[in-house]
């Protein structure tokens, strides 16, 4: 009998990772996992693809999702998981959030033509290997090394995309606080994603008085000192501690799917809200 672990954080071509939803399945069969979350950026199109597919191979899963939000001028992002897929709220508001990703695209492309890069709509589409649903500034990166103007996706943040570099555009988002009613319309959970890379220490005092349900303490090749921290402040609020490995295939190499799991009695919290939305 294996030790029961749950990957409940990690991207397909559904935005910007580089596997695909059925490609993600055989990895976490490879990987030995026996829950996942698939947690693509504003998107849950992967679920129509995979739900079915994970039951054959043996994988039990939960939905997720992680919304691109803002508190003050800071880039938040937040994990929602356990509503159904289906739900119309959900569903709208990744609409949404494509299209506000469709006007800050081109305010990025505008800055890159301003700084001699020029990359069309179409190039940054060119570059999925698959059906891209969220096109974001990985995307954008992938196309400035086909055309010649960087050598990596690091580069690219590093020198051009990256908040604050030259052309960054942040564009507009939703709240914090808007994200999570949403989450909560649709009865799913609400957790703060990757804690530990919010420099800011307002910026994190305003998050833990928000109604979130739990925080991600487990993360990508995190050491059980680092966790600790993150388990005392969800002890504190009473909330539950999420994981994963925030896989993006060979967006992010060094990351392999189940670098972080959670235990299947965390695993068993979520599984149990998704059943009761879904009567799955
Ligand atoms: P966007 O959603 O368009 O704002 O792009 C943010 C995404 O880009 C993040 O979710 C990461 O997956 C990726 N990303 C951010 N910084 C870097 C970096 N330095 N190198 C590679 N990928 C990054
Ligand atoms: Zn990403
Ligand atoms: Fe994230
Ligand atoms: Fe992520």
């Amino acid at each position: 009998m294996t030790e029961f672990k749950a990957d409940l954080h990690c991207h397909t071509t559904m935005s910007d990772g580089s596997a695909t939803p059925e490609e993600i399945i055989q990895i976490a069969k490879n990987e030995g996992l026996s829950g996942l979350s698939i947690t693509d950026h504003d998107s849950v199109d992967a679920y129509s693809i995979v739900l079915d597919l994970a039951k054959k191979n043996g994988i039990e899963m939960i939905t997720g999702v992680e919304f691109s939000a803002i508190q003050g001028d800071v880039t938040v992002h937040v994990l929602g998981y356990a509503f159904s897929h289906e739900n119309p709220i959900i569903q709208a508001f990744c609409q949404k959030h494509h299209q506000r990703r469709a006007k800050r695209n081109r305010a990025i492309l505008e800055k890159l033509e301003q700084h001699g890069m020029p990359v069309s709509e179409e190039e940054i589409l060119d570059n999925s290997q698959g059906p891209k649903k969220t096109i974001g500034r990985p995307h954008i990166a992938l196309a400035m090394i086909k055309k010649g103007y960087i050598k990596s996706i690091y580069d690219a943040f590093n020198k051009f995309l990256g908040e604050g570099k030259k052309c960054y555009a942040s564009g507009e988002s939703f709240t914090v606080e808007e994200t999570i009613d949403i989450i909560h319309q649709a009865n799913g959970l609400a957790i703060i994603a990757h804690p530990h890379l919010l420099r800011n220490r307002p910026i994190l005092d305003q998050l833990l008085a928000m109604p979130f349900d739990g925080l991600e303490g487990y993360y990508a090749n995190f050491t059980p000192e680092k966790n600790k921290r993150w388990l005392r402040f969800a002890e504190k609020k009473g909330w539950l501690v999420t994981g994963g490995s925030d896989f993006h295939g060979s967006v992010k190499p060094q990351i392999k799917l189940g670098a972080s799991t959670v235990s299947k009695e965390i695993f068993d919290v979520l599984q149990g809200h998704y059943r009761l939305n879904t009567n799955a």
